[in-house]
């Protein structure tokens, strides 16, 4: 595999940005090594500036349900550049989206458009404040919901990546008001709300936590939550910035059956461009200026960029074909690598939630941060970098999920299952 351009390249972005990258996990750290430096994209296929291709799992960490440059969100991006990239005034693109987003999450009475997840999570967050007069978060180890102050402790994503359990910079007095518990905990959660119950302004949580690889909720405790938060009058919110329009059409709560009153996007709904949103309960969302008291704005909040991409992204997904045809690439994908590991002869425990996935390295059945951390990274940097050399691109950690899209072809699939099967033999 030549490299030669990508590694000059890197070399002067270390000298211009710290550690050479614009978000953190995306310079290699967990699995040592350079990072790539990608040229173009085309479908399921990325290719880096030396001209070696890949077909790539990451999608951009998610956004990519129809993989790189679709041509419907190629066309009406050119066509909305042509009309002025932004107004800062309202248009009718904001409705189109706000109505497509409704149709797959019911919860969702009215939205507010950001411009990235966290802020949709630091909003939310604010919001459920506001509503409920009360300071107090709970939180679940693992779960990542953006670089939120109060949010980063016990944080998944680059904070799993790294072991960093809370960044330099936050002041102690914000995450005191931070309580974190254990997923998938029910006895841990009901305990702690007998006591601080009337504390509490919100639960929030990833309903399939994908920022520690892929890992499922037990119904019971999703149900669980709904139950106890109604009963001491606390904002659910669910994180869906990764699994809205990933587990399902209507994302996790859709799947499991269960109502939050605030609901988190990002990833999927911008097609790949910049975005966040949140919304939920209409009496809730009203407290958001300027219907109400609790300030958030944003200069490029809404934009017709990013809103022309999602609003084309979300109409093939509403087609009912769309997820049959996902499901189908995905059921491949994970026959395939759970026969190649058996095969193989390495012990591995699969996880997938509609169309993310994870394989870890390990022979505990992994349904929290404390299980899925008994994964072997060092057989997983050996996975990484094997599977990388066979043209296959997967995350740069084994605390991340991979992704399909409506691009990953049957020839993709197999390739990327021969190449496993070749890896996990040497491991
Ligand atoms: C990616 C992600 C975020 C943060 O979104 P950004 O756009 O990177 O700020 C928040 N929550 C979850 C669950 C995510 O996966």
């Amino acid at each position: 595999m030549k490299t030669k351009k990508s590694q000059k390249l890197y070399k002067k972005a270390l000298t211009l940005m710290p550690g050479g990258v614009n978000s953190p996990v995306r310079a290699f750290k967990a699995v040592g090594g350079n990072p790539l430096f990608i040229a173009k994209a085309k479908g399921s296929k990325i290719y880096d500036v030396d001209g070696n291709e890949y077909i790539d799992y990451v999608l951009s960490w998610g956004p990519l349900i129809l993989g790189h440059a679709h041509p419907a969100v190629v066309k009406a991006l050119k066509k909305a550049v042509e009309r002025g990239t932004s107004y800062g005034a309202p248009t009718e693109l904001e409705i189109e989206l706000a109505k497509l987003v409704k149709k797959a999450f019911p919860s969702i009475e009215k939205i507010r458009m950001v411009n990235s997840g966290t802020e949709a999570t630091m909003s939310a967050i604010r919001l459920a404040r506001g509503f409920t007069k009360r300071d107090k978060v709970i939180k679940f180890e693992g779960c990542y919901h953006g670089h939120v102050d109060g949010l980063l402790v016990s944080a998944g994503s680059g904070g799993a990546t790294f072991g960093i359990p809370d960044s330099l910079g936050v002041p102690v007095s914000y995450t005191k008001e931070t309580i974190v518990l254990p997923f998938n905990d029910i006895e841990a959660f009901r305990a702690t709300l007998k006591e601080h119950g009337k504390e509490i302004a919100c639960v929030i949580l990833e309903p399939v936590i994908g920022n520690m690889g892929c890992i499922l909720p037990r119904q019971e405790f999703l149900e669980a939550l709904r139950e106890e938060t109604e009963k001491y009058e606390i904002v659910l919110i669910f994180d869906e910035v990764m699994t809205g329009f990933r587990v399902s059409f209507g994302g996790a709560q859709s799947y499991f059956g269960i109502k939050p009153d605030l609901t988190c996007l990002g990833k999927v709904i911008g097609g790949g461009l910049p975005v966040g949103a949140y919304g939920g309960k209409k009496e809730i969302m009203s407290f958001v200026a300027p219907e109400g008291g609790v300030y958030q704005a944003g200069t490029l909040s809404g934009n017709p960029l990013a809103v022309s991409a999602g609003i084309e992204t979300l109409k093939i997904l509403s087609k009912a074909s769309t997820y049959k045809k996902l499901d189908k690439i995905m059921q491949h994908l994970e026959e395939g690598l759970k026969d190649a590991a058996k095969r193989a002869g390495i012990k591995v425990k699969f996880y997938r939630a509609g169309t993310m996935f994870c394989t870890y390295f390990t022979e505990t059945d992994v349904i929290d941060a404390r299980t899925a951390k008994t994964s072997d990274t060092e057989k997983f940097k050996k996975f990484f970098w094997g599977m990388l050399e066979r043209g296959v691109y997967i995350a740069p950690s084994q605390f991340e999920a991979g992704f399909i899209s409506l691009a990953h072809t049957q020839k993709d699939i197999e390739k990327t299952v021969k190449a496993a099967y070749e890896v996990f033999k040497k491991l």
